[in-house]
């Protein structure tokens, strides 16, 4: 039971001299309702971290606040982590692309985000002049899953993901960004179809919002890509003893202006 003298009328408590009031966020754009006493938050919709005073003043996120938008939508978005890296970092390898066919990678030629349909490491190595940093992010989920009826679940997110941060760039300034996913999308997103319509009929993709281009294709090196992050590749034993689960990684990477 409560002691008695701590009991006490609710309206004798001082009252709050703070106002609410409506400011967007600097990052997606969504209403953010900030009391005049609080210093700062997150934003409800992305998540991103924001001071009263940045937002009272308008004042433009720095580029690298913008890069820890995209870092925590990733994570937010289902990314086991995220990490931004110079375009320097990535290493392009015409041999890892050379494998797509010979010996033959099944999902070759099967979409338009595949070799031999897309423009391949040559011209990713031109393009890569044009970008400054990168977002490179992995899902991390049991091996077993990836061999099992949840293994396009899994590719499905790694997608949308990755689509994802390329649209919340635009929406924070950064124009022109494009993301890579591992994974055909003809086996991820078309595989009640024949094919890919793309191919067989010139026509349009079926998943423009969603469908990346394969990493293999450009031939992007991912083990050095997770040597630079820090990160131990699929394959690794996450626990020594009888109780050891294996875990396997897929990841996606996003070229930022
Ligand atoms: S139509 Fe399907 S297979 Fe072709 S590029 Fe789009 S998602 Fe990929």
């Amino acid at each position: 039971m409560s002691d008695p003298l701590n009991l006490k009328c609710p309206g004798s408590d001082p009252q709050s001299t703070a106002m609410p009031a409506l400011f967007s966020c600097l990052a997606c754009g969504a209403d953010i309702e900030v009391w005049s006493d609080e210093s700062g938050g997150r934003c409800p919709s992305c998540d991103a971290y924001f001071k009263r005073m940045q937002l009272s003043d308008g004042s433009p996120l720095t580029p690298d606040e913008k890069l820890q938008v995209l870092i925590q939508y990733a994570r937010k978005s289902g990314a086991g982590d995220a990490v931004i890296l110079s375009i320097a970092d990535i290493v392009i390898d015409d041999g890892l692309a050379d494998r797509c066919r010979e010996p033959r990678c099944e999902n070759y030629g099967l979409s338009k985000s595949c070799p031999p349909h897309v423009p391949g490491p040559a011209a990713l190595r031109n393009q890569l002049a044009h970008f400054h940093q990168a977002i490179f992010f992995k899902i991390d989920v049991p091996s077993e899953v990836l061999y099992s009826t949840e293994r396009r679940e899994v590719f499905q997110l790694l997608h949308e993901i990755a689509s994802g941060i390329e649209d919340r760039a635009a929406d924070i300034g950064f124009a022109g960004a494009r993301a890579y996913a591992g994974g055909s999308c003809k086996k991820i997103f078309c595989h009640e179809h024949s094919q890919c319509r793309v191919i067989s009929e010139n026509g349009k993709c079926r998943h423009p919002r969603h469908a990346r281009p394969s990493m293999s294709g450009f031939g992007i090196n991912v083990a050095a890509l997770f040597k630079t992050a820090g990160w131990t590749m699929s394959g690794t034993m996450q626990n020594p003893d009888a109780t050891t689960t294996r875990t396997a990684n897929v990841c996606g990477l996003v070229l930022i202006h």
